[in-house]
């Protein structure tokens, strides 16, 4: 990993003050435990799993550097630990009244319950990373599941973040090939930024634009090794992974890392989809499924001229403020859709424009579109492309893999607008008119999702 590039990072993180990563490095724990919460106790937390992978070596180095710890907390390793909230209140009621601090062996999961547990307590943790599974790492917030639907509760950053990249080789393939995934969708999310800036949206900050997308071709370049679990190339993706996670905290948002493919994600996350399973379906293979479905969505648009665009017609076709309400609870009526219907309505209506904003906004289209093309084209890499890498490293490309049918997965197009008020290529080509054109072209003989090409 590029040092210069992570210490410019942290020195813009709010909560991350340290990060080491390399080969063999786990004994370096202690050090970094000591340097970040001096005279502190510390209270190692792991799952049977990670324990056994890291638990002695971490221990081993924590007392080595002069920290006292508590005994430590280790959930089961069987089965695989679920990111519930009554997991959360576990550790944080064991914690409460001990005077410590955590230091966790995980991924996702145990990284976001101790997060949020030391978040509750008003208490700095740092993490000790078993895979390269997401970004999620070095940002804030954890993803947390609450009555079976998950939901993204706000909390800091780990103060600090060990990364052997040794450990992190002997993950299940499962995990790596989810953390491409999940880094793989900055390729279309930046895309929907860069639309997002020139029409005035959301301005791209060129800083944090750099951390993410500046290692990120490097970090997705060899599928094929990450799916032998080659150590290096697993620091490739790690490192491409942890500058997400430093962009969303230098940025205070998930913009620099996330768009409409994190949407596709999130709707069938917030909908409960393969929660329940053993293990439970993962981000990140919902993330790449989202990225493959949103460039092929870009080809189509980008096969079109907006700059031709009839403006006055779409005007005249944009419903008012009620219209567009009653067409988001119409789009949720399943019964598993019940938890996100208000949050729907909500975010849509916060990115709500009347009939005149619409008029100005297209007409900001028409006469930017030749630069949106060009950058975008720029920017994207083709569904068939994003197929082949995710193929390559053992996730997910294909909505069957995860039992998502083919009618589901075509309405998420429409769904996915819905849930957040981020502005994405959905949200341009909603407000054009031309959503429901490109998207059934998707779907329509000779579209992208009726080829043998797509299985
Ligand atoms: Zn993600």
């Amino acid at each position: 990993m590029s040092e210069d590039l992570i210490t410019q990072a942290l020195s813009t993180a709010t909560d991350t003050k340290a990060i080491v990563q390399g080969r063999g490095i786990v004994d370096r724990t202690g050090a970094v435990f000591a340097e970040q919460f001096p005279g502190k106790r510390g209270i190692v937390v792991a799952d049977g799993n990670t324990w056994d992978l890291a638990g002695e070596a971490v221990t081993a180095s924590l007392k080595a550097a002069g920290v006292e710890l508590e005994e430590p907390y280790v959930f089961p390793g069987t089965p695989t630990l679920y990111a519930g909230y009554s997991n959360v209140e576990l550790i944080r009621d064991h914690m409460k009244d001990l005077d410590v601090v955590a230091c966790s062996i995980g991924s996702g999961t145990l990284n976001d319950i101790v997060k949020l547990a030391s978040g509750e307590l008003g208490r700095p943790y740092m993490n000790v990373c078993t895979a390269a599974s997401m970004d999620g790492y070095a940002a804030f917030g954890a993803s947390i599941s609450v009555d079976g639907f998950k939901i993204t509760r706000n909390c800091p950053a780990p103060a600090a973040l060990v990364a052997d990249l040794d450990v992190m080789a002997t993950a299940p393939r499962r995990l790596t090939a989810t953390g491409f995934g999940d880094l793989i969708e900055k390729v279309p999310a930046g895309a929907d930024w860069i639309i997002s800036d020139i029409l005035g949206t959301e301005a791209i900050d060129e800083y944090v634009w750099g951390l993410v997308q500046g290692p990120l071709r490097q970090s997705l370049s060899r599928p094929g090794d990450l799916a032998q679990s080659d150590p290096d190339a697993i620091g490739e993706l790690a490192e491409g992974l942890i500058m997400s996670g430093l962009a969303m905290q230098a940025h205070q948002s998930s913009r620099p890392a996330s768009g409409a493919g994190h949407q596709f994600s999130h709707t069938w996350e917030m909908e409960g989809h393969g929660l329940d399973w053993e293990p439970a379906l993962s981000h990140g293979f919902k993330v790449g499924l989202g990225t493959v479905a949103v460039c092929a969505l870009y080809e189509v648009v980008l096969s079109k001229d907006l700059g031709a665009i009839d403006i006055d017609a779409a005007v005249a076709a944009w419903p008012s403020r009620d219209e567009m309400e009653a067409r988001v609870r119409a789009l949720h009526t399943e019964e598993r859709a019940k938890p996100l219907v208000e949050p729907a309505v909500e975010q849509t209506l916060a990115k709500y424009i009347d009939a005149d904003q619409l008029r100005e906004r297209l007409e900001l289209v028409v006469s930017s579109w030749p630069a949106i093309a060009e950058k975008c084209r720029a920017q994207l890499i083709s569904a068939a492309e994003a197929r082949e890498l995710l193929k390559e490293v053992g996730a997910v490309y294909h909505p069957e893999q995860i039992d998502i049918d083919m009618d589901r997965f075509h309405q998420t197009y429409y769904r996915a607008q819905t849930i957040r008020s981020r502005y994405t290529i959905l949200d341009l080509l909603l407000e054009a008119g031309l959503l429901k054109e490109c998207v059934e072209e998707l779907f329509a003989p000779g579209g992208y999702w009726t080829q043998e090409s797509s299985r």
